[in-house]
């Protein structure tokens, strides 16, 4: 088989980019073991703005105005939706995170997203005495629906391998790259974590950090926000929430563990008042980089070979960006910001 890319991963990176190949009218096989998990337990929010601080995200505006019409076009390539516009509510836990809101509010590259009305809902589920900041401009992607989609996809066109890949096995040639039985033109890395198995990209500085999730059943808790406190609590629908996460930098392994658990129930006990039960529990690592940057380029001999990855802890608004950062680098000939390309860590 003869194609212009091999893609070797398809979470939010690798599926983001094969979309601007379809766009392209590039051909492609996809390749992937399943062995990471992150897009898949993705809470799946987009959000501009850091609640914890109250920052404006990394070129949050140019994220988000690349990101939404190419998730429209997806839904209706795909038949579905997947973006679902819901709001997020930040929970005030006193006067001083009240005023430290308004502060933010003044800011220009906040006011836009920060709404200035304190809201007041009665809901005797949730201790909310100081009200809730509602942001502007959010919404959640479906990514299961999105991932499962894009794979039958690609199934049905053939393009699909479900296998793990094979670093050994490549033959690089200056026409282009032999792998088993496909000549392409280039390799995309897009592993996620799974980029510490790559002999040709393991150098670059990915930590990883782990997540967990729950999901709840909680009848009596009635929201159809995003209500964020020390923890995210995500409508799903049926009564069902997603609660997280966690965030733990030694274990790499996706296993769910009860230390997770009990974090994440002790958290949530400070401010839900109501009774729910636990469904199940999730955990992922997501592709995080010391200076929290995507990690693009081509490999520093082979220059048919390229990395994908970096996405961090917010892959559904920076996946489009990163995408086309390297599809335009590729393919066109153009620069990658600085701040993504991976030659910012290279010693020379
Ligand atoms: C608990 C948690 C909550 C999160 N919540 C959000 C959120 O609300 N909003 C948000 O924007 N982001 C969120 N994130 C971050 C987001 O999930 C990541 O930024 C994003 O999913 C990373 O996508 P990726 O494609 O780079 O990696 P991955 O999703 O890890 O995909 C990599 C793919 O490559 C495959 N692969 C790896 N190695 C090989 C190999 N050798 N051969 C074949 N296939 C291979 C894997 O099986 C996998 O399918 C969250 C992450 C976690 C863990």
């Amino acid at each position: 088989m003869k194609v212009d890319y091999i893609v070797v991963g398809s979470g939010l990176a690798g599926i983001l980019f094969c979309q601007r190949l379809k766009e392209n009218k590039k051909t492609f096989v996809v390749i992937d073991d399943a062995s990471q998990t992150a897009s898949k337990v993705a809470g799946g929010l987009y959000n501009p703005v850091i609640l914890k601080r109250f920052t404006p995200v990394w070129n949050a505006q140019t994220q988000l105005d690349l990101a939404l019409p190419i998730y429209k076009q997806m839904e209706k390539e795909f038949d579905m939706n997947l973006d679902y516009k819901i709001p997020i509510y930040r929970l005030f836990a006193s006067i001083e995170e009240q005023n430290n809101w308004f502060v933010a509010a003044d800011r220009p590259r906040l006011n836009k997203y920060l709404d200035t009305t304190i809201q007041r809902l009665s809901n005797p589920a949730i201790r909310a005495a100081f009200g809730y900041g509602r942001v502007n401009d959010t919404g959640r992607i479906d990514t299961i629906k999105l991932i499962k989609a894009f794979q039958a996809q690609q199934k049905s066109l053939g393009q699909f391998m479900d296998a793990s890949f094979d670093y050994e096995g490549i033959k690089i040639k200056d026409t282009g790259i032999c792998y088993k039985s496909i000549e392409a033109k280039y390799i995309v890395f897009a592993e996620g974590y799974g980029l510490k198995q790559n002999p040709y990209f393991n150098h670059l500085p990915l930590n990883g950090t782990k997540g967990e999730l729950l999901v709840i059943h909680a009848p009596n808790l009635n929201i159809d926000f995003v209500l964020k406190s020390s923890v995210f609590i995500i409508p799903l629908g049926n009564a069902l929430y997603l609660l997280g996460a966690t965030y733990e930098w030694n274990d790499k392994s996706n296993n769910t563990t009860p230390a997770a658990k009990s974090e994440l129930l002790n958290k949530v006990k400070s401010f839900l008042q109501c009774e729910f039960t636990v469904e199940h529990q999730i955990a992922g690592i997501r592709p995080t980089v010391i200076d929290r940057r995507p990690l693009i380029g081509a490999h520093k001999q082979h220059k048919r070979l390229f990395v994908l990855n970096g996405l961090g802890t917010r892959g559904v608004m920076i996946a489009p960006y990163a995408a086309k950062q390297l599809y335009d680098y590729i393919e066109l000939q153009k620069d990658l910001d600085p701040e993504v390309d991976i030659r910012r860590f290279s010693k020379d």
